[in-house]
Order: structure tokens, then sequence, then C-alpha cells
């Protein structure tokens, strides 16, 4: 009743007034619906307290229930940092945050003496001081969530200082490319005339692919540390495996996820021929920095070549040891290179100008088709132990809400998952 009251006034305010009200109504709604689901998980983390029965023979219960509880913080954590934003977002619009900020823009301008003719310059400081602010209200929640809720589960790798310079590095690299980018598409949308759209349209799409280019070989190295996989027995079976399906693939690195999380992954990036291959050291058993001081403890050197002991060393170090054996790494990359092979990529970039539900639907499908296409390289059995393991070391929960799982998750669940590929598990 009160929200169509409040819908039939709506139609009767002025248009400016109207559209404020419709934007504040979407908001409303989708988070409403978003928390309405939230609630619903948060159900499963809670009554769900046992091993289910089908999920026996893949995880254990102390794993489980290290996972349950991570979730259940996890989930406490976005009940409150969504509820605060969204009361931020909501504020800042019913006490004109944006017309203040942009008068105040204005003043700064004027003292530095830029008269009124300077909307360019008078857009940017607004633009410097938009996202500056975010980033201040955004900070409190990510130090918690880093130190401690990561912290507390075992995956947080950084320090106070790590932390504090990459997110001052962040900002910096942000606003060198934000600032002057911004200012020659509002150069463009000022002198384009009536098609000025078409000039902003073509000029986005121009700055977007310059990015993605240069993303991964300039401005993600800014952040962390990228080496060549060492020669070695992985790396032959990398390329022999790339070789086989016509993957171009120029080089394989290994990256230093371990300085900031323990959380492990692997993905491909690279134009046409000049395809790359980046694997995570937490992925990697025998290069994670995080196992070495087992290793040092258990007086062993860590495996460069991929042979020999590592029964042995499994052995010893089982409790905390984490990351996946070679034959399961090329399992994941099998995987991977699916996703490249069925051309998953481009139907991404082109689906994504849709719907965002119609894409985790049709990620969901792809990732089933990568599955598949691991499992014709005959890697089936190396897949499913890679993927119980990564589940384990990542402290997936592996059961959710259906209803939750359809809105949220792009991967399918992983017992959906296990038995796809336990059908031909022995081809
Ligand atoms: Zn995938």
């Amino acid at each position: 009743m009160g929200m169509w009251a409040s819908l039939d006034a709506m139609w009767e305010m002025p248009a400016e007034k109207r559209i404020f009200g419709a934007v504040l109504l979407f908001s409303w709604t989708v988070y409403l619906w978003e928390s309405f689901l939230a609630q619903r998980q948060r159900r499963i983390y809670k009554t769900t307290t046992h091993v289910p029965p089908e999920l026996g023979q893949i995880m254990d219960s102390e794993t489980f229930e290290k996972s349950r509880l991570y979730q259940l913080d996890k989930s406490t954590f976005s009940f409150w940092s969504g509820l605060y934003s969204e009361i931020e977002g909501t504020l800042i619009l019913l006490f004109g945050g944006i017309p203040y900020l942009w008068r105040l823009s204005g003043r700064f301008c004027g003292y530095a003496g830029f008269g009124p003719e300077y909307e360019i310059t008078q857009s940017l400081v607004f633009l410097l001081l938009a996202t500056l602010f975010s980033a201040l209200t955004g900070l409190p929640w990510s130090l918690y969530n880093t130190f401690v809720i990561e912290e507390k589960h075992g995956f947080n790798q950084q320090t106070l200082g790590f932390f504090m310079k990459d997110a001052v590095k962040k900002f910096v690299v942000t606003q060198c490319i934000l600032l002057p980018v911004s200012s020659l598409l509002l150069y463009i949308i000022k002198i384009g005339g009536d098609y000025f759209f078409i000039y902003a349209w073509l000029f986005t799409l121009v700055v977007s692919l310059v990015l993605v280019t240069i993303y991964a070989d300039y401005i993600a190295p800014l952040f962390d540390k990228f080496t060549p996989l060492p020669e070695g027995k992985l790396k032959q079976e990398i390329e022999v495996m790339a070789k086989s399906i016509d993957f171009p693939l120029t080089k394989v690195y290994v990256v230093e996820g371990s300085k900031r999380s323990s959380h492990s992954n692997a993905y491909f990036y690279g134009f046409f021929k000049n395809k790359r291959i980046v694997l995570f050291d937490t992925l990697l058993e025998e290069y994670s920095v995080l196992n070495k001081d087992i290793l040092e403890e258990s007086g062993m050197e860590p495996r460069k070549d991929g042979e020999g002991d590592s029964e042995e060393i499994k052995a010893k170090v089982k409790n905390k040891k984490q990351g996946c054996k070679n034959e399961e790494v090329l399992a994941v990359l099998g995987h991977e290179l699916g996703h490249w092979k069925l051309g998953h990529t481009v139907k991404n970039i082109i689906i994504s100008q849709v719907l965002s539900f119609c894409l985790t639907v049709l990620s969901r499908r792809f990732e089933f088709q990568a599955d598949a296409f691991a499992k014709k390289l005959g890697k089936a059995k190396d897949l499913y132990s890679a993927l119980i393991k990564l589940n384990k070391d990542n402290l997936g929960f592996p059961v959710s809400d259906w209803l939750f799982s359809m809105w949220h998750y792009s991967h399918p669940p992983l017992l959906e998952r296990l038995q796809a590929l336990e059908n031909s598990k022995q081809d």
C-alpha cells in the first residue's frame, strides 16, 4: 500500500524530482532484494553445522567448520558494510551532497584564479574530491575486512604499511588515468556539436581498449611482483598443453599473490598472438612462499623441477601446506584455456552489455563447458582433486541457498561441478 501511494505521489512531481525519486526507489529495491537473498544464505551457514553426507568424501569436518565460520563472518561484514553504503548514498542524494561538492569545486577553482569559464577545471576538481571522499569512507571497511576478518581466518598476508602504501598508490594511479581521460572527454563533448555523443562513445571505447592492453604489462606490475615461471617440468608441460590446442602462449608468469593473501588463482591475458598465463604463487604447491617455512622446518628444499619426493614432503607438512600439484595446476589451466578455445572471453564482452543476471547464468554454463574441455584433455581426475583442494584452501562453503547462488555465483556450486566431472572421470 505504502509503496503504491508513494509511487502515485511520484508521478505528480516535477521531472527532476521524479528521476531523483526513481533512482532512490530502484536503489532500495535492489538493496532489499539482495539483503533478502543474503539472509537466506546466512540461514544456510547457520543451520548446516555438519558435513552433508554427499560431501563426506571431499571435505573433512574440520575444514567444513572453518569454512562455515569464515563465510558467516563475511556475511555479517557485508550486511553492515552494505547497510552503511546504502544509507550513505541515500543521505548524499537527500541532502544535496552532489550539488554541494560541485559548488565547493567552483570555490577551489576561484581561489586558484580560474574563472567560471573553466568548467572543465571545475569538473576535474569535482571528480578528484568525489573519488577522494569515496576512498576515505571506504578505507575503514577495507581495513576491517583485511586485518580483522581475513586475518582471523588465516588469509591476510599484508602488513599495515603495505596496505596503506598500496591504497595510496592505487589512488594516485587511478587519478593519473582518470583526470586526463575525463578532461579529454569533457573537451570532446564541448566541441563535439550535435554528434558529441558519438565522438564521446568512440573515445571511451578507444580508452578502454588501450587500458585493457596496457593494464597487465604496465599497471598491474606497479602493485605486484611478476616473475617468469622458472624453466622446468611444469613450464614444459604448460607449453606442451598450450601447443596442443594452438594457444599462442608467449610467457608464463608467477605473481606474488602471497604478499596480499593466501587465496589462490590463475588466469591468462593478452590480445591475438600474444597470450600470457599468470599463476598465483599460492596456487603452486612448490613455489608458494607460504609453504617455504614449512618446508624449511622439515629440513627440505622446495622442489624446482616438479619431480621427486612429493609424497614424502606431503606426509610431513600435510597440516598446513597449501596449493596444488603440477598435474592439478595443469588441469586448472586446461579449464582456463577451455574458456579461450570456446570463445568465452569475446562472448562475455558482448553479453556484458546486457543485464548482469544473464551474465551470471551464462558464465555458469561456460564454467561447465570449460570443465568438460579440461576433461577432454584427459584432466578429469586431476581437475576433480584440484577443485576440492582449491575449495579447501579458499575456505569455500560447499552448501548454498539455491536462490542466493543463482543470483550471485558466477561459478556453479562445487558439488555440481564435481558430479559433472565424475561421470567420466575414468576416461
Ligand atoms: Zn572458469
